[in-house]
């Protein structure tokens, strides 16, 4: 035994993550594995392959990794390991490996559902209602696809009778992984029938087409995106775990309101009379509800009006006071155009009525300079960095 460490063996960092432990798996078992070399390599390779699968097993257990971290040994000795009798690590293994994020090969795929929702209808709550059709076992043969159990059958000349066959996919360059994907000759059964054998309600397929209603329920209050899953009611195949149907589902925006968190924002137009003398005003909140504002105060250039607890409703309802988000109205102030008043002498009743009290700033008389000629804009152009001086840079003079 030569003293390489196991992350040598892996050709990694020390401090290498449990996905690059994984990566470097991946590499060195693609390169190692004894069906991937030449007849001449495959003893040498079978020992490389037990090595980095036994590091590989090693390292991405925590615990196994920290005792290996801190006491240098492990718990499986390389000999125990090589023997073969424990940790075997077997060609199906490999491959199941390989699989990877893919779904496992006892599992049918799930079905994914992606739709749009409004505003108003995570407010409220809502109920996604989809129509499924999907593989069901035929109940009449019970998944065997024959019309009775004692009927004779010949091996699949095209699974050679495992009732799958093997695809190369690449999942990268230069890097290959293998999947298992069922054989459609024999529907996965790797035995071939005659014609007239076979069940005659769903034709040998093992399974018949089943429509249904689903109903995925998205409760008033719920984020703005989400992901519902319903078990086990992808397709079904015989011997295989059933599938999900996944629904995922994100939120519009809106014309008017705007979520954050809890809390809703909505714009909110008022005239400037109104502002400075109190008013009232109905707005229309996201289940149709009128909700009226009746202000007694001044309200100010930048400021919200806030209506507690008439926000999104709390999609978590618990034994303590349910607390729900606020309704913050945004306010936008509509002065009146220019030249507005009737008569010259109304502005100067204005200024009577409205206090303007400014202090006097010391300005020396002969400096005052006086514009008229300006105009009104709404913002300030965006930035410009000026030129910077050119810098003399003093001549290096070796003497
Ligand atoms: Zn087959
Ligand atoms: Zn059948």
């Amino acid at each position: 035994m030569d003293d390489q460490n196991l992350y040598e063996i892996l050709e990694i960092d020390s401090s290498a993550t449990s996905i690059e432990i994984k990566k470097a798996y991946r590499k060195l078992a693609l390169k190692y594995h004894p069906d991937k070399v030449a007849e001449e390599d495959r003893e040498e390779s079978e020992i490389q392959f037990k090595k980095i699968s036994f590091a590989y097993e090693i390292l991405i257990d925590e615990t196994k990794r920290s005792n290996y971290d801190t006491y240098g040994n492990t718990d499986s000795p390389f000999e125990q390991f090589y023997g073969g009798t424990t940790n075997e690590f077997g060609s199906n293994d490999f491959y199941d490996f390989f699989r990877g994020e893919t779904q496992p090969r006892n599992k049918t795929e799930d079905a994914h559902i992606k739709i749009e929702i409004t505003l108003e209808e995570l407010y409220l709550g809502k109920v996604i209602r989809t129509t499924s059709t999907r593989n069901k076992i035929c109940l009449t043969c019970k998944g065997s696809g024959l019309k009775s159990l004692s009927v004779e059958s010949k091996k699949c000349g095209i699974c050679n009778g495992e009732g799958f066959t093997r695809k190369i996919r690449r999942v990268a360059p230069g890097l290959v992984a293998q999947d298992y994907v069922d054989c459609t000759t024999c529907n996965g059964t790797g035995k071939i029938y005659r014609t007239k054998d076979r069940c005659k309600i769903c034709k040998g397929l093992r399974v018949v087409e089943e429509t249904k209603i689903l109903e995925f329920e998205i409760p008033k209050g719920s984020a703005s995106e989400g992901v519902i899953r319903k078990k086990g009611e992808s397709d079904e195949y015989p011997g295989k775990i059933t599938g999900d149907i996944i629904l995922e589902y994100k939120c519009k925006p809106h014309k008017t309101f705007l979520r954050r968190g809890d809390d809703l924002i909505v714009d909110f137009k008022i005239f400037l009379v109104d502002a400075l003398t109190g008013f009232e005003n109905t707005i229309e909140h996201l289940d149709g509800r009128g909700i009226k504002i009746h202000s007694k105060k001044v309200i100010r250039p930048g400021d919200y009006i806030k209506i507690s607890g008439e926000g999104m409703p709390k999609l978590n309802k618990s034994w303590f006071k349910e607390k729900t988000g606020d309704l913050y109205l945004k306010v936008d102030i509509e002065f009146p155009k220019d030249n507005w008043y009737i008569e010259k002498g109304d502005l100067e009743k204005l200024r009577n009525l409205i206090p303007a009290t400014r202090t006097e700033e010391k300005i020396h008389e002969a400096n005052v300079e006086l514009y008229t000629d300006f105009s009104i804009v709404k913002e300030v152009p965006e930035l410009e960095e000026p030129q910077q001086p050119r810098q003399e840079q003093p001549q290096c003079s070796q003497q």
